[in-house]
């Protein structure tokens, strides 16, 4: 994010400001350290706020966000007139506030405020204003810039909120973002640039379009509360051309579908079946954020399911899709597709990266499919997920825990292990993995159409929980010696020998924890070494 840099602006004409630059197809840095999934924080709590805009109008009377339906298809709340404001939290109302005061038009947009509307948490406010970047600068010193959206970001008590100046788009290339973007003055056509009807309302007011301030109020030029509590989801505008517009739309539709429990309008889903090759021109980046946000809906599959029926899937995912059809006799009926979107469903839903392990778990089976075997799928299916993750620019720790998980996940236990078996176990999967993996194996046993743990997998987690409770060393951290130690005793010179000592050494250790002290591990390195001199 930049600071400070500002668009030219001419008093009473439409300016136009730097557009996104292209970043379609540009590497991405390696993000090792990157949070997994990029998953946002907590959802800002929807309590109300008291203040109204403060040049007057009515105070905007903030009801919590439960009186809202909770879910599409329920009936409307208000029975005539206007509607009743939408649960605002305290620093939204306050910085509508702040930039009614200032005379300028200010409203609550996009996803936040139709989850609002529809009782659920929202998060993520963004505001929009006809108020230039600059002059927002002026009113929030403290501000950060997002020159490439237009976009001032204030944040208030911690949690961060956009202030976008009205804009509309143009000349769309590529499929992918518009060339040109033209700051506005009328919400309405800020409006019209959105993708979905539930997406296109704003409340809010503008106090300067009159010598009286009107009272915030509702912006609803394409039906959007209709649809939102009818639970449907429908472009704005001529749905092909929308979507030929940015690609990205359809994936968003099927995204917000399956996150909002709502049915995609039949024009809009023709449209995307017409159009579904476009989403080859998309970037990964912009996929795999839509992907997370699937990927943490009650049922994911829905989504995925809306993309196989209209093409989408062989597009965006052609590695998912080619498992349709491929019968691999769990559940009678079920083709390799239905398993994995019945594993992923199955999945924890707070656990992005296990749901995104069991999206890509079986990708090797319909490579490895012969005799009715999937030999070493779980190894194939370790590379092509690996290649569809980087494809999407996953961060790389995200790319590592997958593809760990799909390589490990055929592991099969015998109730005749060993502790020591138990331990080399844990030491092969890396502690950090284990519960993830225990629960890919949960939901891919779901998938298969089993039901409640597997006893197996409940005496495997008891053994492992022992040896973990035990403190005994299961990784070279934990051995009483380390290379330095080595090298300073055993007048030894850093380099392989080292390594190869200390990995013997572990295996010694998981095998008899007893022997985890410096000196028997010194006596035995020695030992080790005498063959050698
Ligand atoms: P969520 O609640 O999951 O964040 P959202 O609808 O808020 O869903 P965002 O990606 O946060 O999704 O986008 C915010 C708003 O920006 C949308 O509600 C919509 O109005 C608009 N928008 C986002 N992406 C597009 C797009 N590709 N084309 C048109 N409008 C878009
Ligand atoms: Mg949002």
């Amino acid at each position: 994010m930049r600071r400070g840099a500002t668009t030219s602006s001419s008093a009473g004409t439409e300016t136009t400001i730097d557009t996104a630059p292209r970043i379609e197809g540009d590497p991405a840095p390696e993000t090792e350290d990157e949070p997994i999934l990029r998953t946002r924080g907590d959802p800002a709590p929807a309590t109300g706020g008291e203040s109204g805009p403060e040049t007057g109008g009515e105070p905007a009377r903030a009801s919590r966000g439960e009186s809202g339906p909770a879910s599409g298809g329920e009936s409307r709340p208000e029975t005539g007139g206007e509607p009743a404001p939408p649960a605002l939290p305290p620093p939204v109302t306050a910085l509508l506030g702040e930039l009614w005061a200032a005379g300028c038009a200010a409203y609550v947009v996009g996803g936040s405020l139709r989850d609002a509307l529809l009782g659920r948490p929202a998060h993520d406010w963004d505001l929009a204003t006809d108020a230039r970047p600059e002059r927002l600068l002026e009113l929030h010193p403290e501000a950060m810039y997002e020159n490439r959206f237009g976009t001032v970001v204030v944040r208030r008590e911690g949690v961060a909120y956009e202030i976008t100046t009205f804009r509309s788009d143009h000349d769309y290339a590529d499929h992918r973002r518009p060339e040109r973007v033209e700051f506005g003055r009328r919400i309405e056509d800020d409006l019209a640039r959105r993708d979905f009807t539930v997406n296109a309302m704003a409340w809010g007011g503008a106090p300067a379009a009159t010598p009286i301030p009107t009272s915030p109020a509702f912006v609803d030029p394409f039906g959007g509360r209709t649809d939102a509590y009818a639970g449907i989801l429908r472009a704005v505008g001529e749905p092909r051309a929308r979507f030929e517009e940015d690609a990205l739309r359809m994936v968003r539709a099927v995204r917000l579908a399956a996150t909002l429990g709502f049915t995609v309008e039949p024009a809009t889903l023709a449209a995307i079946a017409a159009n579904a090759e476009l989403a080859r021109h998309l970037s990964g980046e912009r996929i795999a954020a839509e992907l997370e946000k699937l990927l943490a809906a009650p049922r994911p599959s829905v989504g995925f399911r809306l993309m196989a029926d209209t093409g989408l899937l062989d597009v965006v995912f052609p590695e998912i899709s080619a498992q349709r059809g491929i019968v691999q006799g769990k559940i009678p009926g079920d083709d390799l597709l239905d398993h994995t979107l019945r594993s992923v469903d199955a999945a924890p839903r707070d656990r992005p990266v296990v749901r995104l392990a069991a999206l890509v778990h079986d990708v090797g089976k319909p490579v490895t499919l012969a005799d009715g075997h999937f030999r070493g799928h779980e190894i194939v299916g370790a590379t092509i997920a690996g290649d569809l993750l980087r494809r999407l620019r996953m961060p790389r720790a995200t790319i590592d825990r997958v593809t760990l998980l799909v390589r490990q996940h055929m592991f099969s236990y015998q109730p005749e292990w060993s502790d020591g078996a138990v331990r080399r176990f844990i030491n092969r999967i890396g502690r950090h993995a284990l519960e993830e993996l225990f629960e890919l194996r949960e939901a891919d046993n779901v998938g298969s159409g089993f039901f409640g743990p597997s006893p197996d997998i409940v005496e495997l987690r008891g053994r492992v929980a022992e040896q973990l409770e035990a403190k005994v060393a299961l990784d070279l951290r934990d051995l009483a010696v380390n290379g330095d130690d080595l090298i300073a005793e055993l007048g030894l010179t850093p380099g392989r020998t080292v390594g190869a000592l200390l990995d013997d050494l572990l295996e010694q250790v998981i095998a008899d924890p007893e022997s985890n002290d410096r000196p028997t591990l010194l006596l035995l390195a020695q030992a080790m070494l005498e063959p050698d001199r």
